[in-house]
């Protein structure tokens, strides 16, 4: 005969069974979550009040990944040519710097061109 308590006790040990241990994704955080695949987080950082800097952190790692500029502090008055090194292909390239602009590209012609870029990498990991 099944008493209500052995229901219980068998629904426990299958839930048991389709639930994944894994590690809170939240930065520096090392706390177990135990969950069906879908949860990221731990319960503290489940709670609202980290949505806003979890969004902002994917939000500036994107930026980051995608971006083709540098910052180059000067206080040139008027227009430079400057020689920069391609960020990819380390190539001499000039840049012309202008007053009180602060944002140029960081890599040469070619390699503005994501494309590009991804191809000279590619071909430079197999040599
Ligand atoms: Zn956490
Ligand atoms: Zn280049």
């Amino acid at each position: 005969m099944i008493t209500p308590k052995s229901v219980i006790d068998e629904d426990g040990v299958r839930n048991q069974k389709n639930q994944i241990t894994k590690t809170c994704a939240y930065h520096n955080c090392n706390e177990t979550i135990v969950g069906m695949g879908k949860k990221k987080y731990c319960e503290e950082h489940q709670k609202k009040k980290y949505y806003g800097e979890l969004y902002h952190k994917k939000y500036l790692k994107q930026e980051q990944d995608n971006d083709t500029n540098q910052i180059i502090n000067h206080d040139f008055v008027y227009a430079v040519e400057e020689i920069c090194h391609c960020a990819c292909c380390g190539v001499d390239f000039v840049i012309k710097l202008l007053p009180r602009v602060y944002k140029y590209p960081k890599y040469c012609n070619e390699h503005v061109n994501e494309h590009k870029r991804n191809m000279y990498l590619k071909q430079r990991n197999k040599v």
